[in-house]
């Protein structure tokens, strides 16, 4: 049987179309999909992915008070269901072995860290923070500037400005932080002169 071009096209067309529909879930495919079965009972509560400021909109799901999963929302206009990498795996903020759930100190000159309590760390970082700022806080500093002269030319001279900072301590934010706590951490680093204020994200 000899098969013209148009001839092969519609066959092939056709079985394409057959592969498609019978590909199709049928009525009630929910009982057979252990994803949608996982879910079928668990509460669904919407969030923001806390991880950079694009903001994604997301499902989480949780069973007992467990989550369960995370996924994209697609109801966010954001996002419209999708997430990255990054995001797809949220849900490892509450559910991963490897999770520090202790501060860790290494002290100076040695090579391993060691798990600490929270009241000691927090003391010892209070404690070192305040002894640096003392230690380095300038209420001023000299700094160069173009000055116009009264014959209209400019002149670079050296001027002394109030700058209350402290240039021995850095803060290094968490991409994991969401607007109110950068809002609070940002008040909170500049109460104390910090100047050199980064985001992970950034670096
Ligand atoms: S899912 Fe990815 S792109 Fe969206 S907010 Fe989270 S980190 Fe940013």
């Amino acid at each position: 049987m000899t098969l013209s071009r148009r001839d092969f096209l519609k066959v092939s067309g056709g079985t394409a179309v057959a592969g498609i529909a019978g590909s199709r879930p049928s009525a009630g495919a929910d009982s057979v999909n252990p994803q949608a079965f996982r879910l079928k009972n668990a509460k669904e509560t919407k969030t923001i992915c806390p991880y950079c400021s694009v903001g994604c909109g997301i499902i989480v799901h949780s069973d007992n008070g467990k989550v369960i999963n995370a996924e994209g929302d697609p109801e966010n206009p954001v996002n419209e269901g999708t997430l990255c990498s990054k995001g797809a795996s949220v849900y490892q903020l509450v559910d991963n072995p490897l999770r520090l759930t202790k501060p860790k100190y290494r002290a100076p000159g040695a090579s391993e860290w060691k798990d600490v309590e929270w009241e000691w760390a927090l003391d010892e970082i209070a404690k070192r923070i305040k002894d640096s700022r003392d230690r380095t806080f300038k209420v001023s500093a000299k700094s160069r500037v173009k000055e116009k002269q009264p014959d209209g030319t400019e002149n670079e001279v050296e001027k002394e400005f109030v700058v209350n900072r402290t240039e021995a301590m850095a803060h290094v934010g968490s991409a994991a932080l969401d607007n109110e706590e950068c809002y609070m951490l940002q008040k909170l680093m500049r109460s104390w002169g910090l100047v050199y204020i980064e985001h992970q994200a950034r670096i």
